[in-house]
């Protein structure tokens, strides 16, 4: 028997190893510690105010957002003004693979400023009061990759610019890890004004800013969406799955391949997850590479 397929799977090994432990790096990483899953910051408290808003959403078929494993997001709910939420979603049914697909995402004619003009300085809802200023997506307006967090923290609020505190800095290098710059990616949120204690925002906020967010990739049409956390999962994809269980597979959102992973801020909560995390954005370089660019024209 030939020992040439061992040496090939010793040597793949070597070179994923090597490859991890080059990504560790990039992340500062020099031990890595024992896995251990805080279930609790995954799910929202049985009672509690997010655990209500989720049950809600489930009657009324639209996705809903869990408690996302935010860096101090913890801070309990107050009561806020309902507001109208957009049109939405099919029930949910018995039979949801006899549900229509939602339409495939067109590329739009307009522009990520014509969006943000539009935008200006809004007062949709309840988050502006607090806000030192809207914190819209940034980045390459041609990206072939996107990056979609939940909502602007403190220092975000402050500089006017997505992912730029202590879990941005750790975005950027895993960004870094495979090998683009932060320049060449679009980087969002679902909602864009920061929420109060950076709490989770409510449905009904990201219910009504999501669509600027679905807008804007309608104008940019980037070929693979990595959505952090359960808040971007939820508002991007029809699902209840939780982000332990949907990250690392591919879904589809109107035709954009759609990569669920943790959030950074949850990685520097429990950086054993960083594991998992490079394998889903290997996934997400593997098929950008096996894709022809983008040309100007599309
Ligand atoms: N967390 C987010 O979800 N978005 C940011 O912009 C910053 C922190």
């Amino acid at each position: 028997m030939s020992a040439d397929p061992i040496a090939s799977e010793v040597l793949k090994l070597l070179q994923e190893s090597r490859e991890y432990a080059r990504y560790l790096g990039e992340l500062g990483v020099e031990t890595i510690p024992h896995a251990s899953v805080n279930q609790e910051l995954l799910a929202p408290a049985p009672g509690s105010a997010s655990a209500i808003d989720a049950a809600t959403k489930l009657n009324e078929g639209i996705p809903s957002p869990a408690q996302p494993p935010l860096e101090s997001r913890a801070e309990p709910t107050t009561p806020r003004p309902v507001v109208p939420r957009e049109p939405t979603a099919l029930p949910a049914s018995l039979f949801g693979d006899l549900s229509p697909s939602p339409p495939l995402l067109a590329k739009s004619t307009e522009t990520l400023k014509d969006i943000w003009n539009d935008i200006g300085d809004c007062t949709r809802c309840g988050l502006c009061e607090g806000r030192t200023q809207v914190v819209n997506t940034h980045g390459n307006h041609k990206a072939r990759l996107m990056f979609v967090g939940e909502a602007p923290g403190a220092d975000e609020d402050a500089q006017g610019k997505p992912f730029v505190g202590r879990a941005g800095q750790l975005l950027t290098k895993i960004i870094e890890a495979i090998g683009l710059k932060r320049e060449e990616v679009l980087i969002g949120n679902v909602n864009r004004c920061r929420p109060p204690g950076n709490r989770q925002p409510t449905l009904e906020e990201a219910a009504i800013c999501r669509p600027f967010l679905f807008r804007e990739i309608a104008s940019v049409q980037p070929e693979v969406i990595v959505v952090m956390g359960n808040t971007a999962v939820r508002n991007l994809l029809e699902t209840r799955e939780g982000i332990t269980r949907i990250r690392g597979k591919f879904q589809d959102f109107r035709g954009i391949k759609v990569m669920p992973t943790f959030h950074p801020a949850y990685l520097l909560r429990d950086p054993s997850k960083k594991r998992e995390t490079w394998e889903d954005l290997k996934k997400v370089r593997d098929y950008l590479d096996s894709m022809p660019p983008k040309t100007s024209a599309s």
